[in-house]
């Protein structure tokens, strides 16, 4: 079998054994590819629930380290055309890469939103992340100019550039109730992924969360699990390569085995002590950090409620054991290249926008907005593909009066379970937007 499971391990880590000096040296140059190119790589790749195949497929369309280029940023909107009252769910996450008929589109609706709602807003969610592609499980994805900056302020930990922040949890308190534990740090993990050819780095940010106290009884389970998957006798299940590693005393390498069992829903990895050859038996002394997460088939590469465990061995007192755990942040199979738009609902006083709570849906307004939506891509010629809302929503905008049954809305309205805090807006692509700027957009597709 190809390298498919150190592919999977790629797609967070440039391949490759750097030199000491540079911990840039390795990163893979980002390839510029269409949004549309890489959209439908990625259909491709969810064509198989065969989790090696889908890695053999992401391997031979180069996903992992492709990058459109061709679209435009929804924040910037808010900036050019300030009459049109949208609002961003937040300015830091980067998922409002869009594409020019998707941003028409919101130009359109809501001018009759306006006409049709007066003093409603509306707030852009996930669109799509910099660069296009599969938005994965508890990564956000930036694109910075200063890549001298990030890489002096780097270190190589397990052959990636990275730089870790240990922050107060309170640093995060406009988040809660996401972020709700105050009292615990939050480590910040930014990672270089890849560099473009003008020179800009696709950096990736993860949180974690610290764990509590590893117990004796914890320990050896872990021990026990990962044993066994490392003795695993699957075929193409297991695969050992060197990482380069720098914990601040100079670069060593270490051993590095990645698990992967897609027919469990299992990834783990495990990284030995330098000097370690031999993993077992598998004690704490000879390991260096253990990462286990679940595989979701229906999301190549999108590992779920990833673990890690830090092993710090000091002679004297042992080894000292830190739990850490991916802080969540939304995964999509669609929202691949800004054809897919999360946008909420109209909500009473513009109040609880993305919030579930049906209460605080306005019916009536809601019900407008997706006639705004509907009507919009009709005059500019937009193939919209469907609206998704929640059944309860659905049931929600059925009791609405004016909402006729002869409505064209109700053939784009479908019921997809989960959208109940926002409608999931998804487009086919037409060309006549191509190209133009977002202040040409705007004059083409405003009422
Ligand atoms: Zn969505």
């Amino acid at each position: 079998m190809v390298s498919s499971l150190l592919l999977l391990v790629a797609l967070a880590s440039p391949p490759g054994e750097p030199p000491q000096s540079d911990p840039g040296a390795a990163l893979p140059t980002l390839l510029p590819r269409s949004a549309q190119t890489v959209q439908s790589g990625w259909e491709w790749v969810k064509d198989t629930k065969d989790g090696f195949e889908q890695l053999d497929r992401i391997g031979e369309r180069k996903l992992g380290i492709s990058f459109c280029t061709d679209t435009l940023d929804a924040q910037e909107l808010l900036r050019a055309a300030t009459d049109l009252p949208y609002e961003l769910r937040d300015w830091v996450r980067s998922r409002h890469a869009v594409r020019p008929e998707m941003l028409a589109l919101m130009v359109r609706a809501m001018g009759y939103l306006k006409r049709w709602q007066p003093g409603s807003t509306i707030t852009i969610g996930d669109i799509a992340q910099r660069g296009c592609g599969q938005i994965r499980y508890g990564t956000i994805v930036h694109l910075d100019d200063d890549a001298d900056a990030f890489l002096a302020r780097s270190r190589l930990e397990f052959g990636v550039p990275t730089v870790t922040e240990l922050l107060d949890a309170w640093a995060f308190a406009d988040e809660y109730p996401r972020m709700d534990d105050l009292d615990t740090p939050v480590r910040v993990e930014r990672i270089a992924t890849g560099r473009t050819r003008d020179g800009k780095l696709r950096i990736e940010t993860r949180r974690f969360a610290l764990g509590a106290h590893v117990t004796e009884r914890r320990l050896d389970l872990l021990l026990d699990r990962t044993s066994k998957r490392f003795k695993s006798k699957a075929a193409g299940a297991i695969e050992w390569d060197l990482v380069e590693h720098d914990d601040g005393s100079g670069p060593v390498r270490l051993r590095r085995g990645t698990f992967f069992d897609p027919a469990g829903g299992i990834w783990s990895e495990l990284i030995l002590q330098p000097g370690v050859k031999g993993a077992f038996p598998l004690r704490p002394d000879r390991i260096a950090r253990i990462r286990e997460a679940y595989v979701d088939l229906g999301k190549p590469t999108s590992l779920k409620f990833e673990e890690r465990w830090d092993f710090d061995y000091d002679g004297e007192a042992g080894v000292h054991v830190t739990r850490w755990f991916l802080e969540y942040e939304a995964h999509h199979a669609s929202h691949l290249s800004g054809l897919d738009a999360d946008l909420s609902y109209v909500t009473f006083n513009n109040y609880g926008h993305f919030s579930p709570i049906l209460a605080l849906m306005d019916r009536v307004g809601s019900w407008r907005w997706m006639k705004a939506l509907e009507k919009a891509a009709r005059d500019l010629a937009i193939p919209l593909d469907a609206l998704f809302v929640d059944p309860s929503v659905l049931r929600a905008l059925k009791t609405v009066e004016e909402a006729g049954k002869a409505e064209p809305a109700w053939k784009k309205l479908k019921r997809s379970p989960g959208h109940d805090s926002h409608v999931h807006v998804r487009i086919r692509p037409t060309p006549r937007f191509h190209g133009k700027t977002l202040t040409e957009i705007i004059e083409m597709a405003r009422l």
